[in-house]
């Protein structure tokens, strides 16, 4: 017979969380056996840890250019594992809040950074908020994790040797009695009942958590440490480090809280003997619990103060009394800045009563100490918020608060491949599908463009003129900034600003970032106005285009139109006439490799026979009709269209000569080479290619008939035309969907797009 269900249910929840009670102790000497083993890992305070956590979830990082002697490090980080994925909502960061973070971060790893507020500062609907809760969760993940683990004293008070009187159970009475007590009593806090959980019967000890979660590290006299750590740890690189880095300064100089000093005083008062002190010391993992308040603790700005700021455990404080026999040594007292101690505070806002914790927070910070009643306690915390520009005025005009907050600039996205990336993440990957290739990052640029200053000094003063860039580029040089805020450099950039691109000149353009994003269209409103495009133009059997992107702003929502900038729109459909005429210029280039070589060895060949005669061709084994006219057709792109009969008469023999002479007779017989690794297969691939480079638009400027072939691509008219055309026409149209995303149909709206609005013409200078 089976086993009921819930016996089984119970067996597999028992082997699921085997080995997951990380609560465990281990007495001190152990724990140094750990820290041998992982020195660098269980030696970290906060911020170190922080640090670690955000270049765990995030990685290197990626430089589009890697080579460049100007580069200022502002590269593409990948932020989806700290930010994106297993979250409630997901926050994206777009590049320069990913680069103004991980500055930031950097500088934690340092040390230096403790007694400071970190304050990220947003408008409304920028996605601050959840920013700041995925941070955490993030956190509290990673401190959980193996990779994350910290460890923290705890006190285990030996009744026997401290000399206390045992009952027949083994178990002092008052005890049994304090943990029925405690079990109902709220005073202690949740973590304390879970202790009296320990006092089960045969407990021979007292269990004291240390409050502040201190590092058991610093158990050890402050005076001693240096020589403690040199006999610990071997002769290798963490111990210089220990020794020389300002990142482990804090750990000869901070010291434990006042419970675990004043227990180490009065234990060793009492035993005479630091071993037997030490033995009572035990190490646990440091676990964090946002919702318990333990090691992160977020305060909205509804919540109340607490009534009292003082927290104690009577119950535990009488037992620490009766052991040491003495109720004024050791004060079982905290204040509740002592749980995130090693942890994390943070203000969600700086409304309602959030105002007067960053007030406190700030005198606290100031002294490095605060009163608990008469007893100093120093905090050491990494202490975060997020707050709207509007309540600047609650900090500003205070200079001592603002000396010691950091602020961050957390701005709607600026760069257009962030804010593309959200549209994917609400309304699916597939919205895509629906937008002719770069129109859906068009629509981020429209977007982004209510969201920038009007001006940008740092541009200016490096382009000079911004007109001589008017066929790609805004008067206002937006469309030149927000490349370059995704990071890439514009191709269409003249050799002179190009070089001129300096280091210091990015520094500049990327600062003028602190005072943008924060007006235009929020994060929301930009949902709101894509998901009325969408739902109105995105259909199965027609792409979102140019025009419909700029018909939907200027005709159906003018209302929108008047937050852009002036001439905007039309900056951009330039700039994406030119960008699409570049891919229509690549694609015709780039498929006659295989075109161009065939054309040559079809020549080579050809120019062996009469015209008139009909030859198969031993390179390629196509059928030849070798007539002036096929000549010719090969001879344009070597010649150049405008040759003269006699000069090609001359270059036909000319061509022969070199091939019967040497191509044939000397370096394919006898070389054995390729007719493709030949001299003459080279200079006239030269030739051609310069001649096409040239020509290469001038299907579309001067053929009619291959401007209609395009457009009765895929239709039965388009068996009409001729093969050459139909030939090019295809090669077109399939080096565009494989190079640079298009579907057939889409290269095809494409190019008609081209065709019809003479765009070729346009950039025809
Ligand atoms: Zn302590």
């Amino acid at each position: 017979m089976s086993r009921d269900p819930i016996t089984q249910a119970m067996a597999a929840l028992h082997a699921s969380q085997r080995g997951f009670d990380q609560s465990q102790a281990v007495p001190f000497t152990d724990f140094l056996q750990l820290l041998r083993a992982h020195p660098e890992r269980l030696i970290r305070n906060v911020h170190q840890v922080f640090h670690d956590m955000v270049t765990t979830y995030v990685g290197q990082g990626f430089d589009e250019y890697p080579e460049d002697p100007e580069s200022i490090n502002f590269i593409g980080y990948d932020f989806r594992r700290l930010f994106v994925e297993n979250t409630d909502q997901p926050f994206f960061a777009d590049r320069i809040f990913a680069n103004r973070f991980m500055n930031m971060i950097d500088a934690f790893r340092g040390g230096a950074q403790q007694n400071k507020i970190f304050m990220f500062e947003g408008p409304p609907g920028c996605g601050k908020s959840i920013f700041l809760n995925n941070l955490l969760r993030r956190f509290e993940d990673y401190a959980a994790s193996e990779a994350g683990q910290r460890y923290e004293v705890v006190w285990r008070l030996d009744r026997q040797v401290l000399g206390e009187h045992f009952d027949a159970d083994g178990q002092p009475v008052l005890d049994r009695l304090a943990a029925l007590l405690e079990n109902a009593s709220e005073s202690g806090g949740l973590r304390d009942v879970a202790d009296a959980h320990r006092f089960a019967p045969r407990q021979t000890f007292v269990e004291v958590p240390c409050p502040s979660h201190d590092n058991p590290i610093l158990m050890v006299p402050k005076d001693q440490r240096p020589a403690f750590f040199d006999l610990l740890f071997e002769n290798d690189e963490f111990k210089w480090n220990l020794s020389y880095n300002k990142e482990y300064d804090w750990v000869f100089r901070d010291t434990p809280c006042t419970i675990c000093s004043s227990l180490y005083q009065a234990l060793l008062h009492k035993l005479g003997d630091p071993d037997r002190v030490f033995s009572m010391i035990h190490a646990r993992p440091y676990q964090m619990d946002r919702r318990l308040g333990e090691g992160i603790s977020v305060f909205n700005p509804g919540d109340r103060t607490a009534r009292t700021t003082v927290v104690s455990n009577p119950l535990l404080q009488r037992r620490i009394s009766a052991l040491l026999q003495d109720s004024n040594q050791v004060r079982y007292l905290f204040s509740r800045y002592a749980r995130t101690n090693n942890g994390i505070y943070a203000l969600m806002d700086l409304k309602g009563h959030n105002k007067d914790r960053l007030f406190e927070l700030h005198n606290i910070i100031s002294d490095g100490v605060h009163k608990v009643d008469e007893i100093e306690e120093r905090v050491n915390s990494l202490f975060l918020g997020v707050m709207n520009p509007e309540d600047n005025k609650n900090v500003h005009g205070f200079q001592s608060l603002t000396d010691r907050i950091e602020f961050i600039s957390i701005s709607y996205v600026l760069d257009s491949a962030t804010e593309v990336e959200i549209y994917k993440n609400i309304f699916g990957n597939h919205i895509e599908d629906n937008f002719l290739p770069r129109v859906l990052e068009n629509f981020a640029r429209v977007i982004i463009s209510s969201r920038l200053n009007e001006k940008s000094p740092a541009l200016l003063e490096w382009i000079g003129d911004p007109r001589k860039y008017r066929l790609y580029c805004d008067e206002n040089l937006h469309l030149l900034k927000m490349t370059i805020y995704t990071g890439l450099i514009p191709a269409w950039l003249d050799e002179d600003d190009r070089r001129n691109f300096t280091a210091k000149r990015r520094r500049k353009i990327i600062a003028e970032a602190e005072t943008e994003g924060h007006v235009g269209f929020s994060g929301r409103d930009a949902i709101d106005i894509f998901h009325d495009l969408y739902s109105a133009h995105a259909r199965d059997d027609q792409f979102i285009t140019m025009d419909t992107l700029c018909g939907y702003f200027v005709k159906a929502r003018p209302d929108l139109a008047k937050q852009l900038p002036a001439g905007f729109l039309d900056s951009l459909r330039r700039m994406y006439n030119y960008q699409i005429l570049q891919e229509v210029k690549e694609s015709l280039y780039y498929y006659n490799e295989d075109q161009i070589a065939r054309d040559l060895m079809n020549y080579m060949f050809a120019l062996n026979y009469e015209t008139g005669t009909t030859a198969v061709c031993g390179f390629t084994g196509e059928k030849l009709e070798i007539t002036g006219a096929f000549l010719s057709a090969i001879e344009d792109r070597l010649l150049g269209t405008g040759a003269r009969e006699t000069r090609r008469q001359e270059f036909r023999d000319a061509t022969q000569r070199e091939y019967t002479s040497r191509t044939l007779t000397q370096e394919i017989m006898v070389e054995g080479r390729d007719i493709r690794e030949t001299q003459l297969f080279a200079d006239l691939h030269k030739r051609y290619v310069f001649h096409l480079k040239e020509k290469v638009l001038e299907p579309f400027l001067k053929n009619a008939n291959f401007r209609r072939a395009l457009k009765d691509y895929g239709t039965e008219d388009f068996r009409t035309y001729d093969k050459r055309i139909r030939g090019d026409v295809t090669f077109l149209i399939t080096n565009l969907s494989d190079r640079f995303g298009y579907t057939e149909m889409g290269a095809r709206e494409m190019c008609i797009y081209v065709v019809d609005n003479d765009i070729a013409a346009e950039f025809h200078a």
